[in-house]
């Protein structure tokens, strides 16, 4: 059971590391097909997640609080916000979203385009 746990966590802080770092590479003015995209990846994140408690759960919090893609801050707030109610069920410290800023690098500065990677 300890396992379980352990996989389940590792999922977990992999998942959002990615999460969070396609939110600060979302583009500031996204295209209409750009926020189609965001939200479809979205509910595929909810619909295929592997943790099947997670992904039930994860599911009321995002039909609750829907996706925000109008723009990168508001897309990072948003998946802040999000993770945020994930931490209050599990008793976690919660994150302070103003500081969310800088907080996902993902190395890739160099290819700073007008896409999404
Ligand atoms: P994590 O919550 O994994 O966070 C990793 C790091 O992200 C933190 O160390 C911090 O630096 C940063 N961070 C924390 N909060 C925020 C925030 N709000 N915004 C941005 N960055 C932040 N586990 C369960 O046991 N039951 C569940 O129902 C469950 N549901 C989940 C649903 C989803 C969609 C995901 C992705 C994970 C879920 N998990 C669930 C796993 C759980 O959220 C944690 O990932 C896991 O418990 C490990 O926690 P952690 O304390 O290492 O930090």
């Amino acid at each position: 059971k300890l396992g379980n746990e352990t996989a389940k966590a590792e999922l977990g802080r992999s998942a959002w590391k990615l999460f969070h770092t396609i939110m600060a590479r979302y583009p500031d003015t996204p295209s209409k097909d750009e926020q189609t995209a965001l939200k479809s990846y979205v509910h595929l994140f909810v619909r295929l997640y592997p943790c099947g408690e997670c992904a039930e759960h994860f599911k009321h919090i995002v039909d609750k609080f829907p996706p925000q893609v109008s723009s990168r801050s508001a897309a990072a707030a948003w998946a802040c916000h999000v993770h945020n109610q994930v931490n209050k069920s599990l008793d976690k410290e919660l994150f302070d979203c103003s500081n969310i800023g800088d907080f996902y690098d993902c190395g890739c500065a160099d290819d700073e385009k007008d896409g999404m990677n």
